[in-house]
């Protein structure tokens, strides 16, 4: 569960049983923390995660299907373009991401296959899929309350990346990374990136945080494993580009809300800017 506001509710379930990773991976260049991607405002990025008919969704992680394809068909009204986080990120890098929109859907669920991808390819939108890198084909056991979900299989996996969608890494066994040892956090971004990119059949350059949660050894940890960014939930300290925050949707999101919701990211954007140039300020006087 990755809730609006990107609390940690459980952090268990050991790592390590897990093999060493076979490569070393290249050190990334970009540091952890500094100004989002460049400039004051960060990528807008929405986060989904099951796109199904739930009739219980204690977690409201659900969507469905008509409520997806309604918000699908606002964005495209509102002139924006739904992209993954990789292609997201190299517009931005251009100046050219003004009329796009991160699409996310963090667990794997199979439903994307099934509901999410024939509605966003009607609108020509890509998105990125974060995939719990151990548990495909199974199940999220981790929501204890929650349905269970079929996860995407590995052939789904390698069939999406295939045809285009990019897959991230949402680490391994969905087990929250702040307070783990640095060991752990070692395995947890680079095996999973490792196991993910055999199937995928090449590189997986995104990671997204279980439950959003992020603090500073997990950002080093993933920027140290060669990942190009990762995806947080809340506005931070460390907010950029290992943590970008994203804009919760759920099933009750029409078209005013969805605005509203644009408004407060764009209001978090600019009290983490001012913050953060007031932290520097402060630092430098010391
Ligand atoms: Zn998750």
């Amino acid at each position: 569960m990755d809730n609006e506001r990107g609390t940690v509710r459980s952090a268990q379930a050991g790592v390590s049983n897990a093999q060493p990773h076979r490569a070393r991976l290249p050190r990334s260049r970009h540091p952890v923390g500094e100004p989002p991607i460049p400039g004051p405002a960060s990528p807008w990025i929405l986060m989904y995660h099951s796109v199904a008919v739930e009739k219980e969704d204690p977690y409201r992680l659900t969507v469905s299907p008509e409520r997806f394809a309604e918000q699908i068909a606002w964005l495209h009204r509102r002139g924006r373009r739904g992209v993954s986080v990789r292609e997201l990120m190299r517009a931005r890098a251009l100046g050219r991401d003004e009329k796009l929109v991160g699409l996310t859907f963090d667990d794997g669920y199979a439903d994307f296959a099934r509901y999410a991808v024939p509605i966003l390819q009607a609108y020509g939108f890509t998105a990125t899929a974060y995939v719990v890198a151990d548990l495909l084909g199974r199940d999220n056991d981790w929501d204890v309350e929650g349905p269970r979900k079929k996860l995407l299989t590995v052939q789904e996996v390698t069939e999406l990346a295939a045809a285009g969608w990019e897959i991230g890494s949402h680490g391994l066994g969905h087990q929250s990374l702040p307070g783990l040892p640095a060991e752990a956090l070692t395995v947890q971004a680079r095996e999973s990136r490792r196991l993910l990119e055999d199937v995928v059949g090449g590189p997986v350059t995104g990671f997204c945080y279980p439950y959003g949660a992020v603090d500073l050894p997990a950002a080093l940890a993933v920027r140290d494993a060669g990942y190009d960014y990762a995806c947080a939930i809340a506005h931070s300290p460390l907010t950029g580009r290992f943590a970008l925050p994203r804009c919760y949707v759920g099933d009750r999101d029409g078209a005013w809300r969805l605005r509203a919701k644009k408004g407060r990211h764009r209001l978090r954007d600019a009290v983490t800017e001012l913050r953060r140039t007031r932290r520097e300020r402060w630092e430098r006087r010391r």
